[in-house]
């Protein structure tokens, strides 16, 4: 593996995790190892104390019984029935003088141990110690015990089989643990690349988006865990922002023709009177036009900035406790004489009262674009009628219904977006949009707007605003 590969393996999640995971293992079989390791030397020692201390009673119990004769034969005896290479005696007097021993030819590098006799005098209690000979592996456990008055017996024992399983068990250790450790590296290398895959799905998906391919996306298991959860969230926020970038293409393509449109006008207008015109009532009457294209393109630029605010809940209303009836009447009122002169029935259904909290500037914005668009799409002699009613005093409905020309059914999603205008309503002035407007102060107080529409029959418009306003984050789009 070529060693910038193993590098940046190295910076990876799954290679950490994977020493995480061996390093914690190979440290808590350490600690066990250690635990069973002195459990098992403490019982090996105690286990050769006891055969010491049995083996001195013994003695002890000959001494007083038969005398020191009998002592010194039982200490042959016994050497010899144990094994000169696994136990001596030796019998000391309380000044550290030797006056029997077995056969010491084995145990010659164990000496008269001063310091051990002289704590037996002093605490009167059985001195054991654990010797290491130079030169040989295993160790000898000595006890020093006073059987009788005067006298000392130093007995030991090799310690060389429990050494040896002691150290068949240290061999097999460390190759399990090694075997382990490798197993577990393996198992969590494994286990951290399955974790991190989806990871690194999401990464590549990401790399690739940002090279230009928006409609990518990245695959979910479908197992339900945190890396499926990451996956969905991501997909969705992709479609979300594709989504948008599509809305902002469009939008930007809609403001190019409309704001174009004006500007052709005018400077078309300008040209031709340039070139054509002599008198100043020429001039006056571009200079007329003019005016009025720009307040054209004002009012739209301005609108255009109001929809923004109010979606993005930038737009600051300025609520108050209003009559939501009377400012009904009141649109109907300034409107009445835009439908006469339409030859159109206006009719007004309003509650006695409806107290509302909301900005009743923007409200009465949202009501004149409705019933202007009602007005203004619905041809002589037909009708528009203006109802406000109430669900369990807390929503206030009010919907606009004429018998206009209606919205196809293809069209009418979309009404609502900007600058969208339906082929067939061409004919009549507008900018497309009056809808989206009154959408997003609707949506900035909490309610919305819906439509239905049979095409040829006529649309009705349902505006649903709180009485009150909930707590809430910003409208949504
Ligand atoms: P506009 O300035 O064109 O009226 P709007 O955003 O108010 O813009 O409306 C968008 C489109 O929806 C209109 O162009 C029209 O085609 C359609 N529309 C709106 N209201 C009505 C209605 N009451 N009857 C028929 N069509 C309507």
């Amino acid at each position: 593996m070529p060693l910038k590969r193993l590098r940046s393996y190295r910076k990876t999640l799954a290679f950490r995790l994977t020493l995480w995971y061996a390093g914690v293992f190979a440290v808590s079989s350490c600690v066990a190892f250690l635990l069973f390791y002195t459990l098992i030397t403490s019982f090996f020692r105690d286990r050769t104390d006891q055969e010491l201390l049995g083996q001195a009673r013994e003695f002890s119990t000959v001494l007083a019984s038969r005398g020191l004769e009998a002592v010194k034969s039982l200490a042959m005896l016994e050497a010899q029935a144990g094994g000169v290479k696994k136990v001596f005696f030796r019998l000391l007097s309380s000044n550290g003088q030797v006056f029997s021993s077995s056969n010491m030819s084995y145990w010659q590098d164990i000496d008269i141990r001063d310091a051990a006799i002289k704590e037996l005098l002093r605490a009167n209690r059985s001195v054991f110690e654990t010797i290491a000979i130079p030169n040989r592996k295993d160790k000898v456990r000595v006890l020093h015990v006073m059987i009788g008055t005067g006298v000392v017996l130093q007995i030991g024992q090799s310690m060389e089989t429990d050494s040896r399983f002691i150290d068949a068990f240290k061999n097999i250790f460390v190759i399990t643990m090694v075997l382990l450790i490798a197993f577990a590296a393996g198992l969590g290398w494994f286990m951290a690349r399955r974790a991190v895959s989806g990871v690194e799905a999401v990464t590549r998906t990401a790399q690739e988006i940002s090279g230009g391919t928006l409609d990518k996306r990245v695959p979910v298991g479908g197992r339900g865990d945190e890396i499926d959860q990451l996956a969905t969230t991501f997909n969705q926020m992709l479609g979300r922002i594709q989504t948008l970038i599509t809305e902002i293409k469009e939008m930007s393509d809609n403001i190019a023709h409309d704001l174009k449109s004006p500007i052709t006008r005018m400077r078309g207008l300008a040209e031709v009177t340039l070139t054509t015109g002599n008198e100043i009532g020429e001039y006056k009457s571009m200079a007329a036009s003019t005016v009025e294209e720009c307040d054209r393109l004002l009012d739209m630029i301005n609108t255009m900035l109001m929809i923004t605010k109010a979606e993005s809940g930038v737009h600051q209303l300025d609520e108050k406790t209003m009559d939501m009836a009377r400012l009904v009447r009141d649109v109907c009122e300034l409107l009445e004489p835009m439908a006469e002169d339409r030859g159109l029935h206006l009719g007004c259904e309003t509650l006695e009262t409806f107290p509302l909290v909301g900005d009743p500037r923007m409200i009465q914005r949202i009501l004149s674009n409705l019933l202007d668009n009602a007005i203004k799409y619905t041809p002589s002699g037909g009708s528009v009628k203006v109802s406000l009613s109430e669900i369990d005093g807390r929503e206030a409905i009010v919907t606009v219904q004429d018998t206009g020309m209606g919205i196809p059914p293809d069209d009418l999603p979309h009404i609502f977006e900007r600058f969208y205008r339906c082929d067939h309503s061409r004919s009549e002035p507008g900018t497309g949009l009056g809808l989206s407007l009154a959408r997003a102060l609707a949506r900035a107080h909490h309610g919305d707007i819906t439509a239905t529409s049979t095409l040829g029959q006529g649309s009705t418009f349902t505006l649903t605003l709180p009485k009150t306003r909930a707590p809430q984050a910003t409208a949504s789009t």
